[in-house]
C-alpha cells in the first residue's frame, strides 16, 4: 500500500522552515479538515504565483509579470550597488526604503563547510551590471560569519583587479539578519547604512 495522503500533506510541510514533524501534521490535519472554499482559494493562489512570479533577470529580486523588477526598472536610482544574500535580506533593506540605489541578490554565500563555490552564486551579473549601469560604489551587506567574509573578501579581490578605482564598502556590523523587517528598527538600518567602512 502507497503512502496515505495525509502522510503525503504531512511530509509537504515538512519541507517549511521552521516547521517539525509535529506541526506538519497540525497543519496537514487542519488542511483536510476545513472548509473546501478556503483550501480551492489556497489552491488558486499557489498557481498564481508558479505562473505569475520570477526572478529579476538582473538582480535575482521578486517580479510579477515581467523582467526587471521595480528597483532595476528605475533609472534615476543612485549609481550605487547593494550587495545582499537572499530575497529576504533584500526585503530588509528595501522595505525600509533608506537606500536609493540598487540591490543585487548572490543567491547564497561560498562555503567550503557546505560545499557552495563561487560558481554558483551570481557573481558575473554582478560584474556585467557594474559597467552596465555606471556603478560608482559597491556595499556590502552580508552577514559578519566566516562564510559573510569569505564571501565579501573573494568578490572585493576579483573587482579590484577589474575595476581598481571602484569605492568598495561594507556596511556596519550590527544588522540582524535573516529578520523580518518589522523585527528590526529602521534606526539600526539607517545606522548601518550610513556608517559604512572602505573595505
Ligand atoms: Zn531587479
Amino acid at each position: 500500500m502507497g503512502i496515505s495522503l495525509l502522510d503525503k500533506l504531512t511530509n509537504d510541510f515538512r519541507k517549511f522552515p521552521g516547521i517539525g514533524e509535529k506541526n506538519a501534521r497540525k497543519l496537514a490535519l487542519f488542511v483536510l479538515t476545513r472548509n473546501r472554499q478556503e483550501n480551492e482559494v489556497f489552491i488558486k493562489d499557489l498557481i498564481e504565483i508558479e505562473k505569475n512570479i520570477f526572478k529579476c533577470k538582473e538582480c535575482g529580486f521578486i517580479v510579477e509579470n515581467g523582467e526587471l523588477c521595480q528597483y532595476c526598472q528605475d533609472q534615476n536610482r543612485e549609481r550605487k550597488l547593494l550587495i545582499v544574500q537572499n530575497i529576504e535580506d533584500h526585503l530588509l533593506f528595501s522595505g525600509s526604503n533608506l537606500f536609493s540605489g540598487y540591490y543585487h541578490i548572490l543567491g547564497g554565500l561560498i562555503s567550503p563547510i557546505h560545499g557552495i563555490t563561487p560558481d554558483e552564486l551570481t557573481i558575473d551579473s554582478l560584474f556585467k551590471r557594474i559597467n552596465e549601469r555606471k556603478i560608482d560604489e559597491i556595499i556590502f551587506a552580508l552577514p559578519a560569519s566566516s562564510d559573510g567574509l569569505i564571501t565579501s573578501i573573494y568578490i572585493k579581490n576579483l573587482m579590484k583587479e577589474k575595476y581598481p578605482d571602484l569605492k568598495v564598502t561594507k556596511i556596519a556590523e550590527g544588522v540582524p539578519y535573516g529578520k523580518a523587517l518589522d523585527e528590526v528598527s529602521l534606526q539600526t538600518i539607517n545606522t548601518s547604512l550610513q556608517k559604512r567602512e572602505n573595505l
